[in-house]
């Protein structure tokens, strides 16, 4: 086999002990990989580089196309965004499959209930699009962003994932029952496409229960395909479920770059003290020699580490505090000397190389046969009660091709007056639709907005329109 470069990344805080200790042990197997070391995160930050990420490691990863990282701190007061978000999104690696199981010897409540669960998480839009604005001195807004592309694609992602390892079941976890239009558009894609893979058993499930179900009965689950934030929430549960954030792996997959890393953080409380546990970094390393078809050597190192829990009863500080306590390069040392030993009882899976979904170059695109602006929300800024504000907007729209039609406020409708007992901010969403049942024109809002600035302080407009006769906006609490 010819030699694969792969960028190397050590990370922060724990990330070069746990880094170091993967490619140690990568290394012993004889994996034909060349490393490639690179620089990302707080170092980099402090250098007034503020994506956190230089050049020279972009055009490392352009090259090698593979990355094994540590994690990287987000330093407070440094940088505008996440160095981590900052390469998932740069790299447009889409799809975080956050794979955990069981290992006999490390003692959980879970213990002998072999659980084996992967979490696909959707990894660059969601409230991760990073689209945060203060509308008002005193309210923040953050973007919840889900595409119909994005969804296809993780979608698709899950079921070609569980396919490549022989799994039956796929769960879709959504808030769809709330955010009818962002998490449904997730719930409704899943429906379509797991039509397409009739031969796997396909179920939607409300996210909260699902964090619910996973902390009762988790061995109901195979595969749980989620959005952004839901999976950055249900993942670190999993891990807990198995002893903990040491034994969570990842890999951010795109059609074009993998980067495989820890669930975990730089946790720089244990820096440089020889004792953290690199086995979610190793097993990261095993999901990228598997993305490499270096099955051989993935199996070598899964056995191990499954056999040093088991038979060689060894485990670093965050399992347990006992005889068997050992530092972590002795923890690596006694993986590689395990390796080509057989853990008793736990069999690996048989795995097919993953089939990534196609890439489609093209612009997203949706055509719906007709569409039609109906309305328009103006959210403004005033102090003055709804019933004021709602009758000065009325008034305010006369000379307009518009009407109010409803004010809320925090999402619930306040006027006309509902009875409800809202806690009133300065924050007020402001409803108009067509006076006259016309479709709403560009010309129209302007003369709205126009006549709204006189009196308030208007923030941020949503044109309200239908596709193919259908509402694309949803109604607020208490509207008709
Ligand atoms: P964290 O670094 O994951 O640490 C949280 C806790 O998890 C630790 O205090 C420790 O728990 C446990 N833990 C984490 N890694 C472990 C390991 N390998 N072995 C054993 N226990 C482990 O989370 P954080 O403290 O919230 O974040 C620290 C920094 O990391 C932040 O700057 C954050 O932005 C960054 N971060 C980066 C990534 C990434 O690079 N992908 C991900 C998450 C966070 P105990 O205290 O109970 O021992």
């Amino acid at each position: 086999m010819s030699r694969i470069p792969v960028t190397l990344i050590p990370g922060d805080g724990v990330g070069p002990e746990c880094i170091q200790s993967a490619k140690k042990i990568i290394e012993a197997t004889g994996a034909p990989i060349d490393w490639e070391e690179a620089h990302a995160g707080a170092s980099v930050f402090k250098q007034g580089i503020p994506s956190g990420v230089p050049e020279a490691t972009l055009n490392s990863i352009k090259k090698t196309r593979v990355v094994l990282k540590g994690p990287l701190e987000t330093p407070v007061g440094f940088g505008e965004k996440s160095a981590n978000v900052t390469l998932r999104k740069l790299f447009e690696t889409f799809g975080n499959i956050r794979p955990i199981r069981e290992f006999s010897g490390v003692p959980t409540p879970y213990s002998d209930r072999n659980l084996d669960l992967v979490v696909v998480r959707e990894n660059v839009e969601d409230l991760y699009a990073g689209i945060e604005h203060m509308q008002t001195p005193s309210v923040a807004q953050c973007l919840k962003l889900i595409s119909q592309k994005g969804c296809e694609k993780i979608v698709r992602l899950a079921f070609e994932f569980a396919k490549s390892e022989g799994r039956k079941k796929v769960h879709c976890a959504t808030k769809a029952n709330i955010m009818k239009l962002t998490e449904g558009l997730l719930k409704s894609t899943f429906e379509t496409i797991a039509k397409e893979y009739p031969e796997i058993e396909s179920n939607h499930i409300i996210v909260d229960n699902c964090a619910h179900q996973l902390v009762k009965k988790p061995e109901q689950f195979e595969v749980i395909v989620t959005t952004n934030m839901n999976g950055d929430i249900l993942s670190d549960l999993t891990s807990a479920l198995v002893g903990g954030l040491g034994f969570a792996p990842s890999a951010n997959l795109g059609n074009d770059v993998a980067i495989f890393e820890a669930v975990h953080g730089s946790a720089p409380k244990y820096a440089g003290k020889d004792n953290i546990n690199p086995t979610a970094v190793i097993l990261s390393g095993v999901l990228m020699l598997r993305h490499l078809k270096m099955f051989k050597e993935a199996d070598l190192i899964e056995n191990s580490i499954l056999y040093t829990y088991g038979e060689g009863a060894v485990r670093t500080r965050d399992v347990m505090s006992d005889a068997n306590q050992i530092s972590t390069s002795a923890f690596t040392e006694t993986v590689i000397a395990h390796l080509g030993k057989a853990p008793k009882g736990q069999q690996g899976r048989v795995r097919q190389p993953l089939k990534m979904p196609a890439k489609i170059e093209a612009i997203a695109t949706v055509q719906p046969k007709a569409r039609q602006v109906v309305g328009v929300d103006v959210f403004l800024e005033s102090a003055d009660v709804p019933q004021l504000v709602g009758d000065t907007l009325t008034s305010l729209a006369k000379d307009t091709p518009l009407k109010l039609k409803m004010i809320s406020n925090r999402g619930t409708k306040v006027y006309p007056a509902t009875g409800a007992m809202t806690d009133l901010i300065d924050h007020h969403r402001c409803r108009f639709i067509s006076a006259t049942g016309d479709e709403v024109t560009d010309e129209g809002i302007a003369l709205l907005l126009k006549n709204i600035a006189t009196k308030y302080r208007w923030c941020q407009t949503e044109k309200l329109q239908e596709f193919d006769g259908k509402p694309s906006f949803t109604k607020a609490q208490g509207e008709d």
